[in-house]
C-alpha cells in the first residue's frame, strides 16, 4: 500500500532509546522533532547523534527538525503554591512587581508584554480556562476582570489572542538553543509564536550569519495575526506547522479546521510543504487504541493532501510509542490510497497558470496514467513543487546530497534516495524499483527536461 502523507514524531522521554527509535522510523516515521522547550544542549545533541546513527544503518532518511520554544509567556510565582480561585466579575491585576502573587494581583516577568497590552485586550490563562479582559493598562501595571473563571496557580501559560506583541520571535533561551542547535546541522528549525514574515527572516539571518548548511525553516501558525498573514509568512518560510494547540486557544476553536483547511490550500500555492499538528492521537497517551474522532481527523490529513501529520505526547510520554507510529501509518495508508481511487480532481488547481511548469509534470503524469514520477533533486524545489501538484502517485526523488534527501522526507509523496552514484537516466527505473514500482510508465523530471518512460 502506498502511503503519501508523511509522519513527523516528537521525540521525547518515552521514544529516545535506540530500540523504540530504531522501531518507530521503521514503523514509518519520517521527520523527528526535538522540542526544545523541554530538552536543550546536549541532552538534544546527543538525540540527534542517535537517529542520524539509526537512519544510516537502516539506510532510510529521515529528517531532524528542532523545534524552538519562542515567546510562551507565563505568569510568575504565588506565595504559596495552593490554586487561587478566580470568579466572574472579580478584578485581578498583572504588574511588573517581582514580589510573590496573591488573590488580588501577580507578577508578570515580560516587560515587553505587559507594555503590549491594551485596553479592550483578552488574556487568555491556562489553555483558555481563565478569560480575562484588560481595564486599564499602564506599562508596568494592567487591571483585568474575570470573564470566565477557574483557579490560578504559579507560572501559569498564557496567551494573549487580541495583541501584537511588540518583541522578537527569538528569546534569549531560544537563540542559545539554536546557536547549540546550528553545529548538530539539522534539517529543519520550527519556530513558535510566528506574527509576521519579518519573523522568519530575522531567524533566516540568525542562521545564515553562522553556518552555510542549508537549514530550512518552518513557521508555526499559533497565532490570529499569523493566520491573516499566511500567504506572506509561507513565502517567507521553507514550510509550515498548523500548531493547533495554541491556535485553539487564540482563536475561536470552532474555526480551527476551516483555518487548517485554508492554511493547506495557501501552502500548495505556494509551494511549501505543510504539517497539521497537536493531539492527533492523543488519548493513546494513556490508550492502545485511538478514538474515532482522532481516527477521523487524521484521515482528514491525508483527504485534505497535507505534508504530514505530527504525533506529540503520545509518543513523548506515552504507554506506546511505536504502536501510535502503527496506529498512524494505518490511517493514513488507508486514506491516501481510498483519495487515489477516486481520480485527482483538476479543478482544485485551476488557480494555476495554464503553464504553470510543475502543473505540466502532474498533468503529464495524470493523462498517461504514470505508476510513478522520477525527480534528479539537485535541490528541493523541483520535486516539491511538483509534490504541491498532488499527482497521487509516489515522486521518486533521487538526490545527490543527503541534506536533501533528508529534507524531502517531509513532502507528500516523496520517496528519497540518497545515492551521490545515482544520476544517470538508467538509474530512474532502477531507483522505481526500489521502491516496488516495475511496470507502468515513468514521468521523468531532469532539471527542465521532462520524459515518458515504460518500466519493462
Ligand atoms: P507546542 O506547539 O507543542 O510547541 O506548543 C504545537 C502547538 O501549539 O500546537
Ligand atoms: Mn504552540
Amino acid at each position: 500500500m502506498n502511503k503519501f502523507t508523511k509522519i513527523t514524531a516528537s521525540i521525547g522521554p518515552k521514544c529516545e532509546d535506540r530500540e523504540t527509535l530504531t522501531r518507530m522510523i521503521q514503523a514509518g516515521v519520517n521527520v523527528c522533532r526535538l522540542n526544545f522547550s523541554h530538552d536543550t544542549g546536549d541532552a538534544q545533541g546527543k538525540k540527534i547523534d542517535l537517529i542520524r546513527k539509526i537512519s544510516t544503518e537502516l539506510n532510510t532518511p529521515v529528517a531532524i527538525m528542532i523545534d524552538l520554544q519562542g515567546p510562551k509567556h507565563r505568569i510568575g510565582n504565588f506565595e504559596t503554591e495552593e490554586k487561587y480561585p478566580l470568579e466572574i466579575g472579580q478584578k485581578f491585576t498583572f504588574d511588573s512587581n517581582p514580589a510573590p502573587g496573591d488573590a488580588t494581583r501577580v507578577y508578570l516577568p515580560d516587560t515587553d508584554v505587559l507594555a503590549s497590552l491594551r485596553v479592550g485586550d483578552r488574556i487568555l490563562l491556562n489553555d483558555g480556562k481563565i478569560e480575562m479582559k484588560v481595564e486599564s493598562a499602564a506599562p508596568d501595571k494592567v487591571d483585568t476582570t474575570v470573564v470566565r473563571g477557574n483557579e490560578i496557580w504559579s507560572r501559569r501559560g498564557f496567551n494573549l489572542p487580541d495583541t501584537e506583541i511588540d518583541t522578537s520571535v527569538l528569546t534569549k533561551k531560544d537563540r542559545e538553543d539554536l546557536e547549540y542547535a546550528i553545529t548538530k546541522k539539522p534539517d529543519y528549525v520550527a519556530i513558535s509564536f510566528v506574527q509576521k514574515p519579518e519573523d522568519v527572516a530575522e531567524v533566516r539571518d540568525f542562521i545564515t550569519q553562522r553556518t552555510s548548511h542549508p537549514i530550512k525553516i518552518i513557521a508555526k501558525i499559533e497565532r490570529p495575526n499569523a493566520v491573516d498573514r499566511i500567504t506572506d509568512i509561507a513565502a517567507a518560510a521553507d514550510g509550515i506547522m498548523i500548531a493547533r494547540g495554541d491556535l485553539a486557544v487564540e482563536v475561536p476553536y470552532a474555526e480551527v479546521p476551516a483555518i487548517s483547511r485554508h492554511i493547506i490550500r495557501e501552502c500548495r500555492k505556494m509551494n511549501r510543504p505543510v504539517i497539521v499538528a497537536t493531539q492527533m492521537l492523543g488519548t493513546m497517551i494513556n490508550s492502545e487504541f485511538p478514538t474515532r474522532a482522532e481516527i477521523t481527523d487524521v484521515s482528514n490529513a491525508a483527504y485534505l493532501r497535507a505534508d504530514s501529520t505530527m504525533t506529540s505526547e503520545e509518543t513523548t510520554m506515552g504507554i506506546n510509542p511505536v504502536n501510535v507510529i502503527d496506529t498512524m501509518y494505518n490511517i493514513l495508508a488507508y486514506a491516501d490510497c481510498d483519495a487515489i481511487t477516486n481520480p485527482y480532481d483538476w479543478s482544485r488547481v485551476e488557480h494555476l497558470p495554464e503553464n504553470d511548469w510543475s502543473r505540466s509534470v502532474a498533468s503529464m503524469a495524470y493523462l498517461n496514467k504514470a505508476s510513478a514520477i522520477v525527480v534528479f533533486a539537485r535541490d528541493t524545489i523541483t520535486a516539491t513543487q511538483i509534490s504541491c501538484r498532488k499527482p497521487d502517485i509516489p515522486i521518486i526523488a533521487v538526490c545527490n546530497e543527503s541534506v536533501i534527501a533528508n529534507q524531502l522526507c517531509l513532502v507528500r509523496g516523496i520517496c528519497p534516495i540518497y545515492d551521490t552514484e545515482l544520476f544517470g537516466m538508467r538509474d530512474a527505473f532502477n531507483s522505481a524499483r526500489k521502491f516496488n514500482i516495475n511496470s507502468g510508465k515513468l514521468v521523468i523530471v531532469d532539471e527542465d527536461k521532462i520524459s515518458l518512460r515504460t518500466l519493462d
